[in-house]
């Protein structure tokens, strides 16, 4: 095969054929927005025709201090030169230092160490089932796990299987099951889908995916104590949600809670680098043993290195407190100037975890939001999810507000 031209720098690509190359040369596993991303620099994202963009998505909630962190990028570059990646067969310092600085900022003894959100949800199953033979003494090969309805942990076979959304697991089973679907935000359900092999239960204190789902306070509590009394771990999916996005360190905080096992990754990398850690109590993670799981690249001293000093910078009580400020004045903004529009549903958001919830598909919205020079991502139909980079100004915020309103009115007059 010939190539009829070549293409120069990427800055001399359109948008459109970008797209094109990926779509040619890509699985379609995604429909991305029609933008191609070039460069960014904190809340701002360029496209490869020159267009800026706001940045009210920041990848899924993985970009705490937006793009390319001058902090972060410091600590990158200076590792990188060092040492990149060792495998576990080998200790390393970044790593060491990176589990002691968790055990620190999580309250949690220890922590496993992997790269994807998906892989640490698994790395919690596994911990959570083999605690369940050997310390609970469920019946052998028969360990269940409660989930909830509309959760997301994750794209591996073994988490698509106890979804309930139809198109995550059609035609990619079989799958086995041994996974408890009951409603979100029902501490009942949980207690009345509990067996004797029941090993954990494993949530999102607020769901992501599912479009911003926020349930009452005393829904962890309920679910702590059902835990607590039938001997089953709890365990929070905060992949999403932790580190800071909700305005407290972690959700699950919200309900002056503490679960049993704790799952994050997104914005553990500092919007640089792919890390994830399951944390959990030193007496429940003793039931791995030496090669009973790992990962490659899990704990490399880049990812390492770059975690730790993300971890500090999110453990800053004024950083914390600096988004429940810019949450309370979001969503003031939100409701003073869209809560009466025909075509909102509803406004939610806990720190800057938000969203609009429409009466019309969103997915038009957030099209027309980019001419407006916003960067958001519909989920579930109807949602514009509006998750901005922690260190957003007001200004910058209430720009997002204006172009909101003006997609929305343009919306209405179609
Ligand atoms: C994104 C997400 C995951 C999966 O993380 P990946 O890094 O995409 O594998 C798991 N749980 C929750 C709650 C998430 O939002």
């Amino acid at each position: 095969m010939t190539h009829t031209h070549t293409h120069g720098p990427t800055g001399a690509l359109t948008n459109a054929q970008v797209r094109s190359l990926e779509m040619t040369y890509g699985a379609h596993n995604y429909d991305p927005l029609p933008i191609a991303a070039v460069r960014a620099k904190g809340v701002w994202v360029y496209d490869v025709e020159g267009n800026a963009y706001l940045d009210m998505m920041s990848a899924y909630s993985a970009l705490a201090f937006g793009h390319c962190p001058k902090s972060l990028l410091k600590v990158l570059q200076k590792q990188a030169k060092e040492l990149c990646v060792t495998s576990r067969a080998y200790s390393n310092v970044p790593l060491a230092l990176f589990l002691k600085t968790l055990h620190e900022v999580s309250g949690f003894d220890t922590a496993l160490p992997m790269n994807t959100g998906a892989e640490a949800v698994e790395t919690a199953i596994k911990v959570a089932r083999k605690w369940g033979y050997t310390v609970k003494g469920c019946a052998p090969e028969q360990a269940r796990i409660i989930v909830c309805d509309q959760n997301f942990h994750g794209r591996t076979s073994t988490i698509v299987g106890f979804s309930s959304e139809e198109q995550y697991k059609n035609h990619f089973g079989p799958f086995v099951n041994t996974f408890d679907r009951v409603p979100f935000a029902d501490a009942h359900a949980v207690e009345r889908a509990i067996t004797p092999n029941t090993c954990a239960v494993l949530l999102e204190p607020m769901q992501g995916e599912a479009g911003v789902i926020i349930p009452p306070p005393e829904y962890l509590q309920q679910v702590r104590s059902v835990c607590t009394k039938h001997n089953v771990l709890m365990i929070c999916d905060e992949v999403q949600t932790g580190l800071a996005r909700t305005g407290a360190l972690f959700a699950f905080e919200h309900s002056g809670v503490r679960p049993d096992g704790l799952i994050l990754g997104k914005a553990l990398g500092g919007g640089v680098l792919p890390i994830s850690a399951f944390c959990t109590r030193k007496e429940i993670m003793q039931v791995i043993r030496p090669g009973d799981h790992g990962s490659t690249f899990g704990g490399n001293p880049l990812a390492s290195a770059v975690a730790t000093q993300a971890l500090l910078m999110l453990a800053n009580p004024q950083l914390l407190e600096s988004v429940r400020k810019k949450s309370a004045f979001f969503l003031q903004l939100l409701h003073q100037h869209l809560g009466a529009h025909p075509l909102v549903k509803d406004i939610r958001g806990k720190g800057l975890f938000c969203a609009l919830e429409l009466h019309t598909p969103a997915h038009p919205v957030v099209v027309d939001l980019l001419s407006l020079g916003v960067l958001s991502k519909d989920t579930h139909g109807t949602t514009v999810r509006l998750a901005p980079p922690l260190i957003i100004s007001k200004k910058n915020l209430r720009f997002a507000v204006n172009a909101l309103k003006s997609a929305l009115d343009r919306a209405q007059s179609v």
